[in-house]
C-alpha cells in the first residue's frame, strides 16, 4: 500500500544513517566523471553497507545488466518511476500515473525480495489523493512501501551542475549530516533530467571520501527495510518479513 504521508527516517537512532541513491542506474568507463552505479555498489558492499537505489525506468532499460549485480551485492533496488515526471502535475491533468510505476516495477521485478517494492516519488512530490488512486487502481502484484522522503540532502546535483569537486561535496554532506545526526540520506548516482549534471556526476568519488569520515565519527548504517516507521515498528516487521 502507498502511504498518504511520506515515510521518513526520523525514528532512526542517533548516529544512524540510511543511504539512498536516486535517478540511476548508469555506467561510465574510465576514471572521469559520470554515473558509476556498479562502482558505488561495490564500494559500499566492501564497507559493509547495504544501500537503496531508487531507479528510473528509462535508465534501467539501457543498463539492465547492472540490476543483478546490485541485487547480488545485497543492495535494495527501488522504483523511482519510469520517466521521472512530477506526479502531482500528471495527476492534476488526468494523465496516466499507473504506468509510470508499473513499467519500472516490471523491470526490477526479478531483483526484489518478497514481492516488496520500495518507492520514492520524483522530486518527493506527493499527495494523499495520489496514494488513494494508486491503492485503488493498481492490482496486487506487488507490495508497495513508500513514498520515502529523506532527512539529509546536501544537494549533490548542484555540485555536478557547477562542475565542483567531490571533496567540496563530501564536506557539505558531512556538515549536513552532523547537524541532523540521523536519517535517510539522499544522493544521486545519476541525473534523470539533465545530461550535463549526469555527465559531471562525482558521487562515487564523494562517497569514497565521505564514508571513512562518517565511520571515524561513529556513524552506523541501516538498510531501508530496517528503518523504524514509528518508535516501535521497523519496516521489516511492518511488511511481515
Ligand atoms: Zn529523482
Amino acid at each position: 500500500m502507498f502511504s498518504k504521508k511520506s515515510l521518513h527516517g526520523r525514528f532512526l537512532p542517533v548516529k544512524t544513517l540510511c543511504l539512498t541513491f536516486d535517478d540511476g542506474p548508469g555506467e561510465t568507463t574510465g576514471d572521469g566523471p559520470g554515473p558509476k552505479t556498479i562502482k558505488i555498489a561495490e564500494y559500499l558492499h566492501e564497507q559493509g553497507i547495504s544501500a537503496t537505489f531508487f531507479m528510473v525506468g528509462k535508465h534501467i532499460s539501457k543498463n539492465l545488466y547492472i540490476l543483478p549485480e546490485l541485487h547480488r551485492l545485497g543492495h535494495i533496488i527501488g522504483n523511482h518511476t519510469y520517466n521521472h515526471l512530477h506526479f502531482p502535475s500528471l495527476f492534476k491533468d488526468g494523465k496516466d500515473i499507473l504506468t509510470e510505476i508499473t513499467k519500472t516495477s516490471e523491470l526490477i521485478s526479478q531483483y526484489i525480495n518478497n514481492k516488496t517494492i520500495f518507492f520514492r516519488s520524483p522530486y518527493c512530490s506527493w499527495s494523499p489523493e495520489i496514494a488513494n488512486k494508486l491503492n485503488k487502481d493498481l492490482n496486487n502484484d506487488y507490495n508497495y512501501i513508500g513514498p520515502f522522503i529523506y532527512e539529509i540532502d546536501a544537494r549533490d546535483w548542484k555540485y555536478w551542475d557547477k562542475g565542483l569537486t567531490a571533496e567540496l561535496c563530501a564536506l557539505n554532506f558531512l556538515e549536513t549530516i552532523n547537524k541532523t545526526k540521523r536519517g535517510i540520506v539522499l544522493m544521486h548516482d545519476s541525473t534523470a533530467d539533465s545530461e550535463h549534471m549526469k555527465m559531471n556526476n562525482l558521487t562515487f568519488e564523494t562517497i569514497k571520501i565521505l564514508i571513512p569520515k562518517l565511520k571515524e565519527e561513529g556513524y552506523k548504517f541501516a538498510r531501508l527495510d530496517e528503518v523504524p516507521l514509528s518508535g516501535i515498528h521497523r519496516i521489516k516487521q511492518f511488511i511481515g518479513l
